[in-house]
């Protein structure tokens, strides 16, 4: 049987460890990266260390700042917090340019207590008595998984004297946030 190079296997099972990203599919990128990619490999570990995630809202960002520029902004109401699954949907929802408050990224839904999202839930109840906040608007896809997870949500914070929001947004089933039109997004957020 022909032998694979080490180093190829374990660029390989590195991608492997991506999502959505299957080990036949892995070791094609591997044999990429060997052969086309080297110095573009070696440009994104230079850049990956600049890379810092936000305390408060888990959004990442790269200058000399404690906070991301959204939870830095002075403008910015800190009793409104817009709950996301992933950073593509708070960028959506930023770049809609309607929306005037902050944000929490989970990270991932809540389909058991492994997720990470429950470890960042723990922090955000730190945030809520920090920042006195007191509406949660949960924009989450409107998928059972979206779902189960808003549900979570609401029963983890029950203690907390919150108002939930849930934008009805007229979409596909399954659609996830990022793929809406800003004016959609814009007329969901209308509570
Ligand atoms: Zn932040």
């Amino acid at each position: 049987m022909l032998k694979i190079p080490n180093t190829i296997r374990k660029i390989a099972n590195f991608f492997e460890s991506f999502p959505e990203i299957g080990p036949r599919q892995a070791l094609r990128l591997a044999f990429y990266v060997a052969r086309s990619a080297k110095d573009l490999i070696i440009q994104i570990a230079k850049e990956v260390p600049k890379i810092k995630q936000c305390p408060n809202c888990f959004y990442f960002f790269d200058d000399d700042n404690e906070l991301c520029n959204i939870c830095r902004d002075s403008k910015r109401n800190k009793q409104k917090v817009c709950m996301v699954i992933n950073e593509t949907s708070l960028i959506s929802i930023e770049n809609a340019n309607f929306y005037d408050g902050v944000y929490f990224i989970l990270g991932d839904f809540i389909l058991d207590q492994k997720s990470l999202a429950i470890e960042r839930l723990k922090k955000f109840k730190e945030i809520i008595k920090k920042n006195e906040v007191k509406e949660i608007i949960l924009s989450f896809p409107i998928t059972l998984e979206g779902k189960i997870t808003a549900k979570e949500v609401r029963e983890e914070l029950s203690s907390f004297n919150l108002k939930f929001f849930e934008p009805k947004i007229g979409l596909p089933k399954g659609s996830e946030i990022e793929f809406v039109d800003p004016e959609t997004l814009k007329e969901a957020f209308k509570f």
